[in-house]
C-alpha cells in the first residue's frame, strides 16, 4: 500500500505539466484502487473544473464546471471532507451532468485535495455496483489526496504562471524569494523638466528658495566630486566640476535667477531656462557643444529636485516600490527608506553579494542579472516581481495580479503555519537540540527580530551602521549602537564582527580603490592596517558590554595565525586601558575567527589554541574554495555550496572542530536554507545563524526530521559529483516526507 502511494505520488511530481499529471494521477489511481472510474475536479476561480477523467467522456475535460454549491464533488468541497455513498443517484445533492456520461456509476467516493487549509481540487472514484467504498479504501484515498496536495499546487501555480508568458516577462536569477506587486521605481529615475508655468507671487521668497535649492545641489556634486577624486576617476571628477561651475551665477545659475526675477515662480524659471538652452544647443554643428545639452538637462534636473523635494533624500519615492536599477550596492539598500522598498530588480550583481544577503536579511524579494531590464520602460509602471522563480512582469493583467495576490495569502499562510511553533526549541525528532541564532546588521526591527525566537545574535554585521555614516563612527556612537544590539538580545549570547569592509562592502567615506577587491584589503587585513580604527572598536563593543556579559567577539577574513596573535594583543591593549579607566574589572568576551579563508581549515589545531570559537562564512568559503566571484552574475551557477567538494570541506570543519574541541557555528547563507541546514545538522553543525526571515522555518523544519536519517543520507550526498545532483537527493527527501512545501 505504501509502495503504490509512493509510486503514485512520485510519478505526479515528475510529470512537468498540470495536464500530464492529472491523467497519470486518474490512471494509476483506478488501477490501484481496481475501480471504474477516476476523475480529478480543480477549483478554479470558485468553481471545480472536470480536469482529467478515467471512466467519464474524455470530451467533458474542462467542459464540466460547477460552483461548490452545487451536486455531490461540490459537496465534498464545501464540507472539506470526504463524501462515501453506496448509491449517489438516491442523495439529494446528486445532479446530473449528461455530458460527462455517469448515468451507469452508483458507488461514489469523492475526497477534497486540501493545501494549507484551502481546497485545490476533489479526486472522485466511482463504480457500477451500488456499495459502500471500504474504510481502507477511504483512508487510502484521503492519504493520496492529502500528499498530493502539495504537488497539485505547485503544478497549477506553475500552469498560471506559464500563460503569463505572453505579457513582457524578464528573467532574472532569485537572490532573495517572495513576491510583490507594485509600481517601478528606476534608480536615478530623473524629474521631469516640463514643470507648469507659474507666475511668482512673491518674488523675495522665490529668490531665496532658488537660491537655497542651488546651495543644496552644490553641495551634493562637490561631495560626489570629492569622493571621486579620491578615488582618482579623473574623468568622473571633472564631470562634477563642469556641472558645479554651470551652476554658478556666471552660467546657468545667473539665468535661473534672471528668469525669477521676470516674474516667474522658481520651478518653472529652472524649467523655461533649461528648455531654451537644451533646444539651443542641440541646434549647433559642433558634436561637443550639442553634447553639452545634456549637462544642462541634468543640472535642471537636479535643481527642481531640490526645489520640489527638499527633505527628500533623492531616491525616496512616495509610496511602496520595486526598486529596478542597473546595479545596487548594500549601502544603498541601508540607506532607502524601509517601508518603501517592496522589491528589487538588477541587471548586474550576483546572489551572494552583500547587496543580495541585506535583501534577504530586510525579507525584501529580489533578482539580479536581469538583462535589459532597464531599457523597457518600467519607471512607475505595475511591476510583479516574482523572485521566487525569477520573474519580473511588466503591466500584467488584473487576472495575473490575483493570481499573484492569491500566492502572497498563501506564502503568509505558511509563513504563519511555521511561526505557530516559534517558540518551540528547534529539537529533532531524535532529540537533537539544535541553536538558532539570527544574522543581523541593521538596528532597526531587531527588538521584534530577536522576540521570535532565536537562541541569540549569532552574527552582528558592524559594517552595515558604519556605512549608514558620513565618516568613521566615534568610539561613543559605536558604543550606543553595540549597547542597542546587546540590549535587543536581552540576556542571549551576541557575536559581534569586527568590521568586514573591502570586497564589495565599500564604505563611501573611505573608498579603496582595487583590481581584486574580494583578495585584497579587506576585513581583519583592513583593521589590522589601522590599529587606531581598530582600537576604537574593540573599545567600544567591550564599553558596550561593561554591564553584561553577552559580548563574544569575531575576526573576519582571517588567513593566518598571526593575524590572530596580533589582534589578541590589540585586544588586551584594549581591555587593559579600558579597566584602567573605568578604575573596575569588566568582562573578557569570548572570542573567534570567521573560517572563510580555506586554508586556515587545515590550521585548526592551531586555532583553537588561540581563540574560543570559530564561526564558517560559507558564502565567502564557498568563494574561495570554487574561485567563483560571489558578485559576478556571469558566473553565477557557478557559485554553489552544495558543491560536494565544498559540502566536504564542510563535514572536515566541524569534524576537526570536535576533535580540538573547539566550538563552532556557521553563519553563512547556507544555514538557513532548508536543504544546508538539513545536511549542515547530518554534518554535526549544532549552531546556525541565519537572517531572521529563515528562523521560523528551519525551527518548522528540525522539529520533523530524524537526525540519524539524515546522516544516513548525508553519506550518499557526499558520494554525489555535483550539486544539482545533490539537491535532486534533497528534494526527494523532502517529498518522502511531506516536507517538500518547506521550500516554496
Ligand atoms: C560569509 O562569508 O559567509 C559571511 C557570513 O560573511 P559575509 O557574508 O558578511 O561576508
Ligand atoms: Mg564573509
Amino acid at each position: 500500500m505504501l509502495n503504490t502511494l509512493r509510486d503514485i505520488t512520485q510519478s505526479v511530481a515528475s510529470a512537468n505539466s498540470l495536464e500530464t499529471a492529472l491523467s497519470l494521477l486518474v490512471s494509476q489511481t483506478k488501477l490501484a484502487m481496481q475501480t471504474h472510474c477516476c476523475s480529478i475536479y480543480i477549483l478554479e476561480q470558485q468553481q471545480l473544473v472536470l480536469s482529467a477523467t478515467e471512466g467519464l467522456a474524455p470530451n467533458s475535460i474542462n467542459r464540466v464546471k460547477m460552483p461548490l454549491s452545487e451536486g455531490l464533488v461540490g459537496l465534498a468541497a464545501e464540507k472539506e471532507e470526504a463524501v462515501n455513498l453506496a448509491d449517489a443517484k438516491s442523495h439529494p445533492r446528486f445532479k446530473l451532468f449528461p455530458e460527462v456520461e455517469e448515468e451507469e456509476y452508483r458507488a461514489f467516493l469523492a475526497v477534497p485535495i486540501i493545501f494549507q487549509k484551502q481546497v485545490v481540487g476533489v479526486i472522485v472514484v466511482q463504480q457500477p455496483q451500488p456499495r459502500q467504498f471500504s474504510e481502507n479504501e477511504e483512508a487510502f484515498l484521503m492519504t493520496l489526496a492529502a500528499q498530493l496536495a502539495v504537488v497539485v499546487r505547485n503544478l497549477k501555480n506553475k500552469a498560471a504562471i506559464s500563460n503569463v508568458q505572453q505579457q513582457v516577462v524578464f528573467k532574472g536569477t532569485s537572490a532573495s524569494k517572495g513576491i510583490a506587486i507594485a509600481d517601478g521605481f528606476v534608480l536615478g529615475g530623473a524629474i521631469s523638466l516640463d514643470q507648469p508655468e507659474e507666475q511668482a507671487t512673491d518674488l523675495a521668497t522665490e529668490i531665496q528658495r532658488l537660491k537655497a535649492a542651488m546651495q543644496r545641489c552644490s553641495d551634493i556634486i562637490s561631495t560626489l566630486s570629492q569622493r571621486f577624486d579620491r578615488e582618482n576617476v579623473d574623468d568622473v571628477a571633472s564631470i562634477f566640476s563642469a556641472l558645479q561651475l554651470l551652476l554658478g551665477e556666471a552660467s546657468l545659475g545667473g539665468e535661473y535667477l534672471r528668469e525669477v526675477n521676470l516674474g516667474w515662480q522658481a520651478e518653472s524659471a529652472v524649467s523655461r531656462v533649461s528648455k531654451r538652452y537644451i533646444e539651443q544647443f542641440i541646434a549647433m554643428e559642433d558634436p561637443y557643444l550639442k553634447e553639452r545639452a545634456s549637462d544642462i538637462r541634468e543640472l535642471g534636473q537636479k535643481v527642481l529636485r531640490q526645489l520640489i523635494e527638499p527633505d527628500k533624500i533623492e531616491l525616496a519615492p512616495d509610496k511602496s516600490v520595486i526598486l529596478v536599477a542597473k546595479e545596487v550596492d548594500a549601502t544603498l539598500l541601508a540607506e532607502f527608506p524601509r517601508g518603501k522598498l517592496a522589491g528589487i530588480v538588477t541587471e548586474l550583481g550576483g546572489v551572494n553579494a552583500h547587496a543580495a544577503i541585506l535583501a534577504r536579511a530586510l525579507g525584501v524579494p529580489a533578482i539580479v542579472g536581469v538583462d535589459q531590464v532597464l531599457s523597457a520602460d518600467v519607471d512607475n509602471k505595475k511591476l510583479v516581481l516574482n523572485a521566487n522563480s525569477g520573474q519580473l512582469l511588466i503591466s500584467p493583467s488584473d487576472a495575473i495580479i490575483h493570481e499573484y495576490l492569491c500566492l502572497i495569502s498563501e506564502s503568509k499562510a505558511q509563513q504563519r503555519q511555521f511561526s505557530a511553533e516559534i517558540s518551540l526549541p528547534a529539537e529533532t525528532l531524535d532529540g537533537q537540540r539544535i541553536q538558532l541564532y539570527l544574522n543581523a546588521g541593521l538596528l532597526s526591527g531587531l527588538s521584534t527580530d530577536m522576540a521570535e525566537g532565536a537562541d541569540g545574535i549569532g552574527l552582528y554585521r558592524t559594517e552595515i551602521p558604519f556605512m549608514l555614516h558620513q565618516r568613521f563612527p566615534s568610539e561613543l556612537e559605536q558604543v550606543q549602537v553595540y549597547k542597542q544590539v546587546l540590549s535587543a538580545a536581552r540576556d542571549r549570547p551576541v557575536v559581534m564582527r569586527t568590521l568586514d569592509v573591502g570586497g564589495d562592502k565599500p564604505l563611501p567615506y573611505f573608498p579603496i580603490t582595487e583590481d581584486n577587491p574580494f583578495l585584497g584589503w579587506r576585513g581583519i587585513r583592513l583593521s589590522l592596517d589601522h590599529p587606531e580604527l581598530f582600537l576604537m572598536q574593540l573599545r567600544a563593543m567591550l564599553t558596550a558590554n561593561a554591564d553584561s556579559s553577552q559580548l563574544q567577539i569575531l575576526l573576519p577574513m582571517v588567513s593566518n595565525l598571526d593575524e590572530i596573535d596580533r589582534t589578541l594583543l590589540y585586544l588586551e591593549q584594549a581591555y587593559s586601558e579600558l579597566t584602567e579607566e573605568l578604575a573596575r574589572e569588566i568582562p573578557k568576551p569570548k572570542i573567534g575567527v570567521m573560517l572563510e579563508v580555506p586554508s586556515l581549515l587545515f590550521q585548526l589545531e592551531d586555532v583553537a589554541k588561540r581563540v574560543d570559537f570559530v564561526s564558517v562564512g560559507s558564502n565567502d568559503l564557498t568563494q574561495y574554495l570554487l574561485a567563483v566571484d560571489r558578485n559576478n552574475p556571469s558566473v553565477s551557477s557557478l557559485f554553489d555550496s552544495f558543491h560536494p567538494g565544498v559540502l566536504r570541506a564542510l563535514k572536515w570543519t566541524i569534524t576537526d572542530c570536535n576533535r580540538f574541541q573547539l566550538d563552532a557555528s556557521i553563519c553563512g547563507e547556507l544555514a538557513g536554507e532548508p536543504m544546508g541546514a538539513l545536511l549542515l545538522v547530518a554534518m554535526g553543525y549544532e549552531k546556525l545563524s541565519m537572517n531572521q526571515g529563515s528562523i521560523a522555518r528551519i525551527n518548522y523544519l528540525l522539529r520533523r526530521i530524524n537526525k540519524a536519517e539524515l546522516e544516513r543520507l548525508l553519506d550518499q550526498v557526499l558520494s554525489l559529483s555535483n550539486g544539482e545532483q545533490v539537491r535532486q537527493l534533497l528534494n526527494q527527501y523532502l517529498q518522502q516526507r511531506n516536507l517538500l512545501s518547506i521550500l516554496d
